[in-house]
């Protein structure tokens, strides 16, 4: 096995973390360059002392001085803002875990893209708001995308990328989150502790949020679109509680593959890690005797208005899929914090895109326009 170093963008979340136990398990086969937080000092500085990377950067200004205090005579170089992240995610390093939730990791991701990086994506977002725009980048840069997201991860394991041709249809699957069984006029008084208590995984509160209301869903089909070789009406979505099967390919001849795995998010991010070997993982032994029994079903776009909104955007395309980022963010935000209800964030979102009159994206400069425009118009409509 070849020895790689990380740069790890957003190390003290759900994902980051995931990786940093892998690498833990496996300190010959990898080591870390740069880690980078937002506001977690604290946790940021005590990974920075067992990894012991040459570069540790806090997303927050403000919280610069502490940094350098938590990493005196460390010899760790430090920095902060959002001009450190994307400087961070330039340095050399043998592969990128972009790891940041929202669009946040937008910049920092493109800085990897530009140096022609192997990116281990776990950061959707950066693709819904700016695919078309991000997917240019990456031919004309050189840069490798492995998806860490396990429903694309299980796709990008099972394509035959080399004969397009012969992709008939991708299948999502979704678990359908914690209020899959939940009667839909219970939903609008669903307190946000319910909605981040996910049935099958141990994820960051945004990303939970999204799973419950199927946005993640909807973000994964923009996801899929942008990273695969399908036209729209290829990608489908189905619900499959037991979160045994990742993902689907259909191909011309009726055959379907699948990748099938214990709900463990260290199984898509080692397959990136060791892309394209394959590495150890703790994660539990499926078990399919146990679980006895795989079931499926048609997503409910009516209880799920989120997945019909994202649907919609990716169709419409045009600015629409940052527009509906953008305000799905604010719209979790402001729920997560208590100031709206759980059915607030679909009609927040649904507003925002009637509202928001912005062009399609041709440049960086272009998409963070839209996405200021939307999140200002989504805070407006929460007023
Ligand atoms: P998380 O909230 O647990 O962690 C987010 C990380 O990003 C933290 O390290 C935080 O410091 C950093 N961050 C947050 N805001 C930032 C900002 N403005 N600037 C710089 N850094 C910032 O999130 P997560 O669950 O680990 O998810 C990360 C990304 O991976 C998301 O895009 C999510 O959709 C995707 N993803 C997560 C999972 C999962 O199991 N958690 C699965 C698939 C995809
Ligand atoms: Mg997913």
């Amino acid at each position: 096995m070849t020895h790689k170093s990380l740069t790890i963008l957003g190390a003290t979340g759900s994902v980051g973390l995931s990786t940093l136990d892998l690498v833990r398990r496996s300190p010959d086969g990898y080591s870390v360059t740069v880690l980078t937080a937002n506001e977690r000092v604290k946790e940021l500085a005590s990974l920075c002392r067992e990894f012991k990377p040459e570069l540790a950067v806090i997303g927050n200004p403000d919280r610069y001085h502490e940094l350098c205090e938590q990493l005196r005579d460390t010899g760790i170089q430090c920095a902060a803002g959002s001009d450190a992240l994307a400087g961070a995610a330039a340095e050399p390093s043998d592969m990128v875990v972009a790891a940041i939730v929202g669009a946040a990791g937008l910049r920092p991701v493109l800085a990897a893209v530009r140096r022609g990086a192997t990116i281990a994506l776990a950061n959707k977002e950066c693709l819904v708001c700016a695919g078309d725009f991000m997917m240019q980048e990456v031919e004309q840069y050189g840069a490798q995308l492995l998806p860490v997201d396990s429903e694309h991860n299980a796709i990008f394991q099972v394509l035959d990328t080399k004969s397009p041709a012969s992709i008939k249809k991708l299948t999502l699957t979704a678990s359908g989150g914690p209020f899959l069984n939940r009667d839909t006029a219970t939903l609008a008084v669903v307190t946000p502790a319910e909605a981040v208590a996910h049935p099958n995984w141990d994820m960051g509160a945004k990303i939970s949020v999204d799973s419950a209301t199927l946005m993640n869903k909807g973000l994964e089909v923009i996801e899929a679109y942008h990273l695969f070789p399908v036209e729209k009406e290829q990608i489908s979505v189905i619900v499959h509680p037991q979160s045994v099967i990742h993902s689907m390919v259909e191909y011309i001849d009726g055959s379907t593959l699948a990748q099938l795995g214990s709900p463990d998010m260290r199984i898509p991010i080692a397959s990136c890690l060791a892309w394209p070997e394959r590495m150890h993982t703790p994660a539990k032994q499926l078990d399919l005797a146990a679980i006895g029994s795989l079931t499926f079903q048609e997503p409910d776009y009516g209880k799920f208005k989120c997945l019909a909104l994202a649907r919609d955007a990716l169709a419409a395309g045009g600015a629409a899929p940052a527009i509906l980022n953008a305000a799905n963010e604010v719209a979790v935000e402001a729920f997560l914090g208590g100031y709206i209800g759980f059915n607030d964030i679909a009609s927040t979102v649904e507003k925002t895109l009637t509202k928001c009159d912005m062009k399609e994206p041709h440049s960086l400069s272009n998409v963070f326009e839209i996405d200021d425009e939307a999140r200002r118009i989504a805070a407006s409509l929460l007023q």
